[in-house]
């Protein structure tokens, strides 16, 4: 993957490449229109994968609604260096122990969905806690190191702006608040509802110290007017924690993207 960020141009020429063996396929014949379309049907969205030939190199050629990938300008993740100090609006985070999550292994990770109950306030903007799930290694790089694992607690406003908090996370001590969710992995394409309520509050580092830029999702279709926070302080996960992630996905990060216009601000 590392060979994926070795530079805008490298990456757009092989984009225009894409693009055309694409337009060729489908002048060509309805072989490969045919195969697209049943991918739609099977999965109500097309497929896409970390790695080959629909990795995120080629994620905004799988779909219209995935060009944002491509054209993108603000796109998530970064690498978050040279953080200026801007005037970011106070940040409050009101989290408790919450019961009734339901835990997803949705194909690309797993995420845990969650009732009402946790939110973030950024300025005057209020977002609700909606669920939170896990990619590794990191998708933010720290001056260019990446961590073992990311997880990402995603927040959304009643008209569906959406905030994401990012946790690095290190190998060390158990993380207890995520002890249920790497035992007992539902299959792909599964969920099974928590028995035991999670400790929302112990999933947040205790300094909040933080990266904030605008950015987008990292997966596509790569939206933008992500509200991004990324905290400095590490936390942890044990071995076999971390190792239980990866042994269901390896790898599911998407590279680095450009910075272009933005600013990374501390907040
Ligand atoms: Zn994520």
């Amino acid at each position: 993957m590392a060979s994926d960020e070795t530079g805008s141009g490298t990456s757009a020429n092989r984009k225009v490449g894409r693009r055309v063996v694409t337009l060729g396929a489908m002048l060509a014949g309805a072989a490969s229109v045919g195969r697209r379309m049943e991918v739609f049907a099977e999965e109500g969205a097309p497929h896409w994968t970390y790695e080959g030939e629909e990795g995120p190199e080629f994620w905004g050629d799988l779909a219209p609604d995935f060009a944002t990938c491509t054209v993108g300008k603000e796109q998530s993740p970064i690498d978050l260096i040279d953080a200026v100090k801007g005037d970011e609006p106070d940040m409050t985070i009101a989290q408790q122990i919450t019961a009734g999550g339901t835990l997803v292994n949705n194909g690309h990770t797993l995420q845990v969905n969650l009732p009402e109950g946790n939110t973030l306030a950024i300025g005057d903007a209020v977002y609700e806690l909606v669920q939170f799930h896990f990619h590794t290694p990191s998708e933010h790089e720290v001056d260019g190191v990446r961590y073992p694992i990311e997880l990402h607690l995603v927040h959304k406003t009643e008209d569906g702006k959406l905030a994401v908090l990012g946790v690095l996370m290190k190998e060390g001590e158990e993380n207890a608040a995520l002890a249920e969710v790497f035992t007992d992995i539902p299959e792909a394409g599964a969920e099974r509802l928590l028995a035991n309520p999670i400790d929302i509050p112990a999933l947040v580092p205790s300094d909040q110290t933080a990266y904030r830029y605008p950015g987008s999702l990292t997966t596509p279709p790569c939206a933008e007017g992500v509200t991004w926070t990324v905290f400095e302080m590490p936390m942890t996960l044990s071995p076999a924690q971390l190792q239980a992630f990866r042994a269901i996905y390896p790898l599911n990060a998407r590279p680095v993207q450009p910075l272009n216009e933005r600013e990374v601000e501390e907040a």
